[in-house]
């Protein structure tokens, strides 16, 4: 490589958390020249806080993302030591994927892929500032003045920006314990135009498992039969570790009262708004003062460490609280503790600056994934790293966007939200965002996604056989229940009674039950044949909703100039400049009314006419 080479690229994705890594990935695999510059090579898909993939929604978003040719699933099933299916005694939509995953192994196995991938520079820098040339991106500027010149740059920078964390009345700057701040760059944004915001976010202490007294837990194992996040994945072929279940006590509960004038949450050192539904173990016994124990899972970190995660006890009190307060807890009366717990404060970006593509609206070519825009959790990330990854990759090659909608996938619903609604705390996914969760499963992410994947090209032909293979497979055994006939109804009229499950099919049927499917193809249809009804009246909604819905309204539509509309959605349509009707619809605070006069606007075309803003 040429010295001009080196540092000129098609894209240049700033860095490599769970975001960085699925966004430069899926750009090479488009066959795009990429650059991913990050802080430091030994930190590439770190895992700031859990040591965990997937979870409710969350797991779901993970199979989505391997269905698109992306990474996160095949490396945790590869890294992981235990893995359960979350919710399975709930309906279908409900299953969620989840693994314990060994932190370490999981970075390098990340790092690897990344190191592997043809098209793929990894480098270490710190990145300082974007350049730009007439609202267009031309690269970015690393520390020491170097600039890597690239017509489309992703930042996912997360947790980074002018970060500062808290230990009680301890503060310190950086993105992570033992990691600096990125500083250059909240000031290369606002310098561009861009509003940022303040969130915080927080984590617990670490402990040795050689001083837990597990006699005093209770033990959660893996599931017997556990399952792969990844369609390419036959079996998770290693063996599992357990986790332990303890709980804070009153006793606890008081300590921390005593202690709340030093928790910078309430004495006014940490102003900006956390995640609500993932509480620091202080705000829980505020908030939940009633309740005299909270659980506490200990999870290990890792095969060769002997490091525990205490999930539930995030906190960012002093430290010789957090002493008291784990010593107080059962089975961690003598635990020594590696790493003490601290909350961070960040800026971040509000998503509503963006394209439903990733691109900012301020900088063409300039795009933002991961917590950068408000989120927080590795699955989100990571899908937002992938969809900006393709698009970037697309746009230097000229060929058209890509974006999901929210009756495609759960990536579809997360970028919905986070470009027209934006975020007032630290956003993750839930089930309950999804309107189409039926259709949403985890079990049929590949069906949804893959033929896309192919079409994109970030799916491999590996991906593609196998997706081939099994569509025949699912094709075969429709194919059969709808032809076998037991009792004079069909196997497929059986299967629709709630009690019968394929096991009693096949023993209606020995043909049906000498055929070689797999289980998650009988699963699959089972599923499918059982749910049919709510299914088809899903499908019926979004086929109605989407003539609206994907009706586009053009960039230059001036909303100012519609006299009927109300002046508050004049103003919030005119600010946010949502894509579609359907994206105009979700805007909070716009009416059908305000839709309906929209949609008479833009019917006549008397859009073309108004004067421009
Ligand atoms: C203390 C803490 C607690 C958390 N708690 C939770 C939680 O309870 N639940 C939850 O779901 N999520 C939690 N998170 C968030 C979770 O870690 C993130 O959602 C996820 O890691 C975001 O991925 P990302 O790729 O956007 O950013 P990150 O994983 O943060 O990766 C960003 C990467 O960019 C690099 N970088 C940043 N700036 C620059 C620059 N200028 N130049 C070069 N490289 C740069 C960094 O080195 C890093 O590699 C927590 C994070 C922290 C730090």
């Amino acid at each position: 490589m040429s010295s001009r080479d080196h540092y000129h690229f098609d894209v240049v994705v700033v860095g490599a958390g769970h975001a960085g890594v699925e966004a430069a990935l899926a750009s090479a695999r488009l066959g795009t020249k990429t650059a991913l510059l990050t802080m430091s090579c030994d930190t590439v898909a770190q895992m700031s806080c859990n040591p965990a993939i997937g979870g409710v929604a969350k797991g779901q978003i993970v199979r989505e993302i391997d269905a698109l040719g992306g990474e996160m699933g095949r490396v945790i099933d590869a890294t992981g030591i235990q893995f359960r299916m979350l919710n399975s005694g709930k309906g279908p939509a409900m299953h969620s994927p989840r693994a314990q995953a060994d932190k370490k192994a999981y970075q390098f196995e990340m790092k690897w892929k990344v190191e592997q991938q043809e098209n793929l520079s990894l480098r270490q820098e710190l990145v300082e500032g974007i350049e730009t040339h007439h609202g267009q991106v031309t690269g970015i500027r690393v520390a020491g003045g170097t600039v890597y010149h690239a017509p489309a740059v992703i930042l996912t920078t997360g947790t980074f920006l002018k970060a500062i964390m808290h230990t009680g009345e301890t503060t310190s700057e950086g993105g992570r314990a033992g990691e600096q701040s990125a500083h250059g760059m909240s000031g290369a944004l606002l310098n561009l135009g861009f509003q940022l915001q303040r969130f915080k976010t927080g984590t617990p202490a670490r402990i040795n498992g050689r001083t837990i007294d597990f006699s005093k837990c209770v033990t959660q194992p893996g599931d017997e039969d556990p399952q792969p996040f990844s369609y390419l994945t036959e079996q998770i072929e290693q063996s599992q570790m357990d986790c332990h279940l303890t709980e804070t006590t009153p006793e606890v509960h008081a300590l921390i009262q005593a202690n709340l004038s030093r928790a910078p949450m309430y004495t006014g050192q940490i102003e900006s708004t956390g995640p609500r539904y993932c509480p620091s173990i202080e705000d829980k016994v505020v908030r939940f003062a009633d309740k005299g124990s909270h659980q506490i899972f200990l999870e290990p970190e890792g095969r060769n460490t002997l490091e525990y995660y205490c999930n539930g006890i995030s906190t960012s009190l002093p430290r010789d609280v957090q002493d008291r307060m784990i010593h107080l807890i059962p089975g961690l009366e003598n635990a020594d503790i590696m790493r003490f717990g601290y909350a961070v404060e960040y800026d971040f970006a509000p998503p509503t600056q963006l394209h439903a593509t990733m691109e900012t609206r301020r900088v063409a070519g300039l795009y933002f994934a991961g917590q950068l825009n408000g989120t927080t959790g590795y699955e989100e990330a990571a899908g937002q790293g992938l969809l900006a990854g393709i698009n970037a990759a697309l746009k230097v090659a000229g060929r058209d966007s890509f974006v999901l909608d929210r009756s495609q996938a759960y990536l579809g619903v997360l970028i919905d939200d986070l470009v027209t609604k934006g975020v007032d705390e630290p956003y993750r996914m839930f089930t309950s965002r999804a309107e189409y969760r039926m259709l949403l499963r985890q079990d049929n992410a590949d069906r949804r996604l893959t033929p896309l994947g192919i079409d994109l090209g970030t799916v491999c032909h590996e991906r593609a056989k196998s997706f081939r293979d099994y569509e025949k497979q699912v094709n075969r055994a429709r194919a059969a229940i709808t032809a076998t006939r037991y009792q004079g109804n069909s196997l497929e009229e059986w299967l629709r009674r709630p009690e019968i499950t394929w096991t009693d099919a096949e023993k209606m049927s020995p043909e049906l039950a000498a055929m070689p499917l797999s289980r998650r193809c009988k699963r699959h249809v089972e599923v499918e044949v059982q749910y049919a009804g709510y299914i088809r009246r899903q499908e019926a909604e979004i086929a109605k909703l989407q003539k609206v819905d994907n009706v586009r309204i053009p960039e230059s539509f001036n909303f100012a100039g519609i006299p009927q509309l109300r002046y508050e959605a004049r103003e919030k349509l005119g600010r946010i400049r949502p894509e579609t009707v359907g994206r105009a619809s979700r805007v909070s605070g716009i009416t059908p009314s305000d839709i309906a006069i929209l949609m008479m606007y833009l019917k006549a075309g008397e859009y073309s006419q108004q004067p421009s803003d």
